[in-house]
């Protein structure tokens, strides 16, 4: 297993990690196979979608964070119930085909670190399978 050490920068970010999983397969020579991309954390997620134009990121945090809001009537004590439950929604992980030596994403595609509760020092982990 590999480990990517991630320090974002504000509350809630997306932080595109396509190059560093990219080159996590490269270091491991797995040529044909898949890599799982694991977010071990209760207030992160990991995510796949568009990182061509930078506002789509700018607009599902905008959407995301309206329709979960920071502060409501929420009970836990921690404060970040708002995180967690963006947590569960996005998801701890995804699995990406590996052909070629190189990770089969869509032309617009990109992986993204979801921070729902920083700044912080977060981890992902990665599992790289070869066929
Ligand atoms: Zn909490």
């Amino acid at each position: 297993m590999k480990k990517l050490n991630i320090r974002t920068g504000s509350r809630t970010e997306l932080t595109d990690i396509t190059g560093a999983v990219q080159r996590a397969v490269d270091e491991s020579g797995v040529q044909s196979g898949a890599v799982t991309v694991f977010v071990p954390h209760t207030t992160a997620a990991v995510t796949i979608n568009e990182n061509a134009d930078p506002s789509v990121k700018r607009d599902m945090l905008f959407e995301i964070n309206k329709v979960i809001p920071f502060d409501d009537d929420y009970h836990h004590l921690e404060g970040n119930s708002a995180a967690h439950i963006k947590s569960s929604l996005f998801g701890c992980s995804e699995t990406i085909i590996i052909e070629n030596g190189r990770l089969q994403l869509g032309t617009w595609q990109g992986i993204y670190f979801c921070e729902f509760d920083g700044p912080r020092h977060r981890q992902v982990w990665l599992k790289i399978m070869g066929e």
